[in-house]
């Protein structure tokens, strides 16, 4: 049993998302996904009551419909944020848990779109820093403070290279120094199971970008070292509560 009432959209609106939902359940509609997108989540990190209870019908679309994985994708990264739902957010466990299991298997088949499905399971797996900002490491740019110096390292993993080094807005990025990737054997906890996921797929480059993020990286000013993924992590998780 779904009560819409006091689940409004971004809009206000209490009828229009039920409408919406029974339209892409009858059949692909191009047209009702992008207005259900819009009624359900906004750019900057926020999703509206309805997002939440629309959620369970979302993801029983989402073994059959990009569309439906997208936006469920897209309202769970949003899930860490204050939405003040957090009552219809638990309501949604069951629906999450079936999610997390369909991206796994969908993963396993190797979908063109496994970036975005991957994140999407981050999501789901409440790893919403790495949901919002994992790349696919053809051309990533991140930057951390030295936790020793607090001088500003850009961390590049691409194809133009793998280092750290400080950003000089007329030289580019000097004193370059190389990525220390972490074994993949000596990883743990969600980076372990990253790398232990994109491997599995044959995502290679996703695998090894992954073992660069999680390793070490000397800082150009200072010469200390530090784990990039720790100093990227903590400057940049949400605020809990
Ligand atoms: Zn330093």
């Amino acid at each position: 049993m779904v009560n819409w009432a006091g689940a409004y959209d971004w809009w206000s609106d209490t009828d229009r998302v039920p409408e919406l939902l029974a339209r892409v359940e009858s059949g692909d509609d191009a047209e009702a996904w992008r207005e259900l997108g819009y009624r359900l989540v906004l750019e900057h990190d926020m999703v509206s009551a309805a997002g939440f209870v629309a959620l369970p019908r979302l993801v029983r679309l989402a073994s059959d419909s990009a569309s439906a994985r997208r936006l469920a994708g897209e309202i769970l990264e949003r899930a860490a944020a204050h939405h003040g739902c957090d009552d219809l957010f638990a309501d949604c466990a069951g629906a999450v848990a079936e999610f997390r299991e369909l991206l796994d298997g969908y993963l396993r088949s190797r979908p063109a779109d496994y970036l975005a499905s991957f994140r999407a399971l981050l999501a789901a797996e409440e790893q919403y820093h790495w949901a919002a900002v994992l790349g696919d490491f053809t051309d990533d740019f991140h930057r951390v403070d030295c936790p020793h110096c607090a001088v500003e390292v850009t961390i590049a993993i691409g194809g133009h290279g793998r280092y750290s080094a400080v950003r000089d807005w007329d030289l580019g990025d000097v004193d370059r120094r190389h990525l220390r990737p972490v074994p993949p054997a000596a990883l743990a906890g969600v980076g372990r199971w990253m790398h232990g996921t994109a491997a599995r797929d044959g995502e290679d480059v996703l695998a090894e970008g992954i073992t660069h993020l999680f390793g070490d990286a000397e800082c150009p000013s200072c010469a200390c070292v530090f784990n990039v993924a720790e100093e990227y992590a903590s400057a940049n998780r949400p605020a809990s509560g």
